[in-house]
């Protein structure tokens, strides 16, 4: 038996590209975005409640991983990416119906339009649903998982003295915490855990509308040296 799924709407994220996207929600409270809703949602009435709430539930779909082939094991970049796991066992973005979920904090409710911030989620991203976060219902102090238990640890992220200057301007241009969200964002190391890298290659990715560039110091430290209008 086949199910259609319709989007209800679209995510504009800061995230242009996979790379150096949080690997969950809330780790990059700058990492903002909005989610357009589409008709009949578009309405006042949809979304008639959200403000009194503090957080949602975006169920979505891993529209740039989809694939026709199951993967029953996959490889967590958390685990290294040469350790695998079952895809049950993993908030990997490769899984059957390529369905994704994050909990991402409620900034702001327009008729057709919902604010959000702390997304890990690509430009683009189709909604399928939206779900209020019920605290005494999805917060569960007493869970654990043995392969993720922490959240991952932080780098060190220092920036040339242009870079900052150019991340100030952005910042003030876009009306967006440019500076935060590139010193949270690279402070996850978004990095392949398998690549060693040297001082003299360069990284980047895009944020909104501007290229990041930064290389590694040490495996933990980061040096952003170029934010320039991609
Ligand atoms: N919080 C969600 C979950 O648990 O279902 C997503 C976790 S997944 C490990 C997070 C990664 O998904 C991000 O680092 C990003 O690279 C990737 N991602 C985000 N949006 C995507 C999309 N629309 N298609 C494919 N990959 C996406």
């Amino acid at each position: 038996m086949t199910y259609r799924l319709n989007p209800i709407g679209y995510v504009r994220s800061c995230f242009k590209e996979k790379f150096a996207i949080p690997r969950q929600p809330l780790l990059a409270p700058a990492a903002q975005g909005c989610i357009e809703l589409l008709p009949p949602y578009d309405q006042a009435d949809a979304v008639a409640g959200l403000e009194d709430i503090s957080h949602i539930w975006v169920i979505f779909l891993f529209h740039k991983t989809l694939e026709s082939t199951p993967r029953l094991k996959v490889r967590p970049p958390r685990l290294g990416g040469n350790k695998s796991i079952g895809v049950f066992a993993s908030r990997a973005t490769h899984r059957p119906n390529g369905i994704g979920q994050s909990a991402v904090r409620l900034e702001r409710v327009e008729a057709g339009r919902l604010w959000v911030s702390g997304i890990d989620l690509l430009d683009g991203t189709p909604v399928l649903d939206i779900k209020p976060y019920v605290p005494y219902a999805d917060s569960l102090p007493m869970a654990h998982n043995a392969i993720a238990e922490y959240a991952p640890q932080l780098i060190a992220v220092s920036w040339q003295a242009s870079a900052l200057e150019q991340a100030q301007a952005h910042a003030l241009r876009l009306q967006q915490p440019v500076v935060e969200l590139v010193e949270q964002c690279l402070a996850q190391d978004p990095r392949p855990a398998y690549q060693q890298p040297t001082p003299e290659r360069i990284y980047g990715v895009q944020f909104w509308d501007v290229q990041v560039r930064w290389r590694y110091l040490t495996l933990e430290q980061i040096e952003v040296i170029e934010v320039c209008l991609a």
